[in-house]
């Protein structure tokens, strides 16, 4: 089973804290569209005995294309890959793109699940954030696209300056309200070069406090578990049958292609990534040419992987697969490193398999990184 993830590069606005590959001059977007069209059938040799199970519109803004477009897309796929019987086809789209005829619209094409950039339920985070949609907008765009479609899940952002928990938890109540099946929720981070980050250096937005997005965390974690979600990945939380198909592939290291500009691929040893600029991803495909680097991935690479997504899901790092997969080294190092954080009780084993506790999970990055290899094979 595989992947394949389509980014459309484009944004009507740029998003203060966002340090993803889109413009904001959508000219170009008929031509990006074949351009894509073109990636998709040039590489299709890639999948070769391979079937898709999910296909994934990211972005940027893939809502910002018309729907023909999108579905042009999926034909162009269809074509030239097998795809199994029922797959699941994601369109992330932003709540200002999905008018009630747009959905409607959206629904009688293949798209069967949307995962909505919601953000935040309230005006005064979508200004601090510049996003282009407003409380009004998120609200209506939930309410209408629940009408045609089932399978649906909303992005929200914890810690963002100035929000309280009990606004944090007015989110989290809204999205319950609306009885969204699955919900991505993230701490909201600086990159560097963002306006955001701008912002904080000239004192103008106050900065983002770890201990603010850690108690947040904690109150997603409470609440949504309390009513029957699993927080599958620590960004990802879903009611039964819900989990997203795309995202577990990628968790579970199956093989995925990346279409378009910034896209990254995995083969089962090698990853890729398209060039990061619009115009060369053009010309590059024009003249028939994958605009891509790629890197081998070593034994220990794989290992780090495999250890970062374990621990940040519920299927966790199984101890046996990494002696039968890596050997006793790695496993002998993983028992050791993993000692402190099981006594600290951030970590525990269930059977063989490694996990993080509710209070680990927030700190998981920090101990995954702890746990891995270096310098090996
Ligand atoms: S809509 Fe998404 S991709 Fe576009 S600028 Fe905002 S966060 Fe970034």
């Amino acid at each position: 089973m595989s992947s394949i993830y389509i980014h459309i590069p484009f944004c009507k606005q740029a998003c203060h804290y966002c340090d993803f590959h889109f413009s904001t001059s959508l000219g170009k977007r008929e031509t990006m569209v074949q351009a894509l069209r073109k990636e998709i059938v040039l590489r299709k040799d890639e999948l070769r005995g391979e079937v898709v199970e999910t296909i994934y519109f990211g972005g940027g803004t893939p809502s910002v294309l018309e729907v023909a477009e999108v579905n042009q897309l999926i034909d162009t796929v269809y074509a030239n890959y097998e795809v199994v019987r029922h797959p699941e086809i994601t369109l992330e789209a932003n709540p200002d793109d999905l008018s009630p005829n747009r959905i409607l619209e959206l629904s009688k094409g293949p798209i069967n699940r949307l995962s909505i950039g919601v953000q935040s339920f309230f005006g005064e985070d979508l200004k601090l954030m510049n996003r282009a949609h407003n409380a009004l907008e998120a609200r209506q765009s939930i309410k209408a696209a629940s009408r045609y479609f089932q399978n649906i899940s909303i992005d929200l952002i914890y810690g963002i300056p100035g929000m309280t928990n009990t606004r944090w938890l007015q989110n989290i109540e809204t999205a319950l309200a609306f009885n969204i099946p699955h919900i991505s929720s993230y701490a909201l981070t600086v990159e560097p070069k963002t306006a955001l980050a701008h912002f904080i250096e000239q004192g103008v937005v106050q900065n983002v406090d770890d201990e603010v997005a850690q108690e947040h965390f904690s109150i997603l974690w409470d609440t949504l578990t309390d009513v029957g979600y699993s927080c599958y990945e620590i960004s990802n939380f879903g009611k039964p049958g819900y989990f997203s198909r795309n995202n577990t592939a990628y968790w579970q290291q199956k093989k995925y292609l990346g279409i378009g500009p910034s896209a990254h691929s995995y083969d089962g040893n090698r990853r890729g990534w398209n060039v990061r600029s619009n115009p060369k991803y053009i010309r590059a495909i024009a003249e028939g040419e994958l605009p891509m680097e790629v890197e081998v991935l070593s034994k220990t690479d794989k290992y780090n992987e495999y250890v970062m997504t374990g621990l940040r899901t519920i299927w966790g790092v199984s101890l046996e697969k990494i002696g039968v997969s890596f050997g006793e080294v790695y496993k002998r190092h993983i028992g050791e490193r993993a000692k402190k954080y099981l006594e600290a009780h951030l970590l525990y084993l269930d059977g063989d398999i490694l996990l993080a506790t509710r209070k680990g999970k927030f700190l998981v990055d920090g101990i995954a990184s702890d746990l891995f290899m270096v310098n090996l094979s």
